[in-house]
């Protein structure tokens, strides 16, 4: 369900002093400078394919269509998309480029719409996500993130989201602060856990043995 076009608004403005995620950069994303995540107002993506080797229930018949985002807004060194995440290895797309992407996994049956490390890019794929559903998707949409997530920027994207997946790496500070650069990770994972389960509840194997939540 889409509430309302007035969130990318909302979103875009965040990005003008970042505080998006809770690395709370504060850098202009339209400008020169870049924060943690080094990405600035335009999507950017390193690959877009049916994927079958997510998650089991994800992946569905012919695969769960995931895009993955460049940059992240953490910085662990055990990352194993490292090219990805740390090198923003990718090409920046226009959010209309974005949005018929999404298209043309549906139209290659993509069991779902696999949105990987989405967080820093929150405004661009809403505004796609909106595009995109106008053009006719309808199938599922997943955020496929690491928990360090905005309690704020949630609650802004509350109802675009049918599936939350966040990777929770750390019930330790210290160790998420050496390993990932990440503050206060344990809290803000918490909050953000129990944000995404108020939004879309408990999680059911349907018939054809796919994840929807409760209520889809
Ligand atoms: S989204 Fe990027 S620039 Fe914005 S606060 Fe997070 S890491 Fe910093």
């Amino acid at each position: 369900m889409i509430r309302s076009d007035h969130t990318t608004d909302q979103l875009y403005h965040i990005l003008e002093n970042c505080i998006l995620c809770p690395q709370e950069c504060k850098v202009n994303r339209f400008g020169e400078k870049k924060g943690i995540c080094k990405q600035s107002d335009n999507p950017k993506i390193s690959s877009a394919f049916l994927h079958h080797g997510e998650e089991y229930h994800l992946v569905g018949r012919m695969g769960s269509g995931t895009i993955f985002f460049s940059g992240c807004n953490l910085k662990c060194v055990f990352c194993q998309n490292y090219e990805v995440s740390h090198l923003e290895i990718g090409d920046i797309l226009s959010v209309d480029q974005l949005s018929k992407l999404m298209i043309s996994l549906q139209s290659r049956e993509a069991a779902n719409i696999n949105l990987v490390t989405p967080t820093h890019q929150i405004p661009q794929i809403i505004d796609a996500l909106i595009l995109a559903k106008e053009r006719g998707l309808e199938i599922p949409i997943v955020y496929n993130c690491g928990g360090y997530e905005s309690l704020e920027t949630l609650k802004l994207i509350d109802g675009y989201i049918d599936i939350f997946m966040p990777d929770i790496k750390y019930f330790d500070d210290d160790y998420a602060l050496r390993f990932s650069k990440a503050k206060n990770y344990t809290f803000i994972v918490q909050q953000a856990v129990q944000e995404m389960h108020r939004q879309v509840g408990d999680l059911i194997i349907n018939k054809r043995g796919g994840l929807l939540p409760e209520d889809f």
